[in-house]
């Protein structure tokens, strides 16, 4: 809750500042990749789109509880700015 969903956004996937719109299922006629989850949206399923204001061409494509938890995971990791608890020691390579 709090996190507004459309308007000016920070776009998680590339962390610019971008606009984020609802395609209603009716809109919905391709199908997409998303990038939070890496499974299909599917035709006919509300989701949303972000699109960076200078980089249209990398606008991604969302289920709505996956660009929840990313923009929430944004959220959070801004406010702890300063405090640096979380450590980018672990490898993932
Ligand atoms: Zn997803």
């Amino acid at each position: 809750m709090g996190i507004a969903l459309t308007g000016d956004i920070v776009d998680p996937a590339t962390n610019q500042l971008a606009q984020c719109r609802k395609i209603q299922p009716y809109q919905a006629n391709k199908t997409y990749l998303c990038p939070e989850c890496n499974f299909d949206i599917r035709p006919g399923e509300g989701h949303f789109v972000v699109v960076p204001h200078l980089d249209h061409d990398a606008r991604r494509h969302w289920h709505e509880r996956c660009l929840m938890r990313a923009l929430n995971r944004e959220v959070k990791s801004n406010r702890s700015k300063g405090r640096r608890k979380r450590s980018h020691k672990r490898s993932n390579a």
